[in-house]
């Protein structure tokens, strides 16, 4: 189980998250949600020890996460990437495993098999010599996909996995979010979705610097909790057709 008790991030002074507790079983997929600037990224890289607490406690299994960083596997938000760094697609799933090994050794038969199998089963083993920077955003999603299950991690952390992908890519994620659920792994989700595609969560985790609900996804999107979630920063664009769904 992942326990986060009481965390509190501030960047320069000013608050980003405020006292957020939580837990997460093993098995369970749970979605992060809230607007824009609600803290969804700087909960992940607290989690992982990239940004620095300004109060609180995250263990896994009862042991402090950031002394188990291998166990957890992470794909940040697009916009976090520099995509002109020169790799090739390949390159990028082998770092899963060069975290163990170090860079120095070259990647042992199990790794380059690890590798080739993480590729394959999201469809980008073909495109393992092009550059990370010249894929189309599904398919640098699902390099990036790759790469978390070549970790061979217990966690995964993934930032806004559905944005600027194509319909081929959404399919390939839920699948692979299905299968790690079946395989009992943890998994966070962010995402600034809406309506019928927050069903595909067990639970939903409703954020604006503090945690604002926590629950299933049918009793975690009320009008009053969105109204808290969102309040003024709800933008007519960001607003749904169908909002509030699940009301
Ligand atoms: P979300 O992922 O929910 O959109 P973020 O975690 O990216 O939200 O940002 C939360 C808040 O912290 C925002 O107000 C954002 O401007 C601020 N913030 C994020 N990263 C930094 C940073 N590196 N330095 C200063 N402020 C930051
Ligand atoms: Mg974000």
């Amino acid at each position: 189980m992942l326990k986060v008790h009481n965390l509190s991030v501030n960047y320069r002074g000013t608050e980003a998250l405020n006292s957020v507790s939580l837990a997460i079983h093993a098995g369970e997929l749970v979605g992060l949600i809230g607007p824009n600037g609600a803290g969804k990224s700087t909960l992940l890289k607290a989690l992982l020890g990239l940004v620095a607490m300004h109060a609180g406690q995250v263990l896994f299994e009862e042991r402090p996460l950031v002394h188990q960083r291998q166990r957890v596997a992470y794909v940040p938000q697009r916009s976090q990437i520099d995509w002109d760094y020169p790799v090739t697609a390949w390159n990028v799933v082998m770092m899963a495993r060069t975290v163990r090994t170090g860079w120095l050794r070259s990647p042992n038969p199990r790794s380059r098999q690890a590798v080739e199998a993480a590729m394959q089963r999201l469809g980008v083993w073909d495109l393992r010599d092009r550059q990370i920077g010249e894929l189309s955003g599904g398919q640098q999603q699902r390099v990036f996909l790759a790469r978390a299950i070549a970790q061979d991690a217990d966690l995964f952390f993934f930032d806004e996995p559905f944005n600027a992908i194509d319909k081929t890519t959404e399919a390939v994620i839920l699948d692979l979010l299905a299968e790690l659920k079946a395989h009992d792994k943890t998994v966070l989700v962010c995402s600034h979705e809406w309506g019928q595609a927050l069903n595909r969560y067990d639970r939903l985790l409703l954020l604006n610097q503090r945690l604002v609900a926590d629950g299933d996804p049918q009793q975690v999107m009320t009008l009053d909790n969105i109204q808290r979630a969102y309040g003024e920063n709800l933008q007519p664009s960001e607003r749904p057709a169908e909002m509030p769904f699940f009301c």
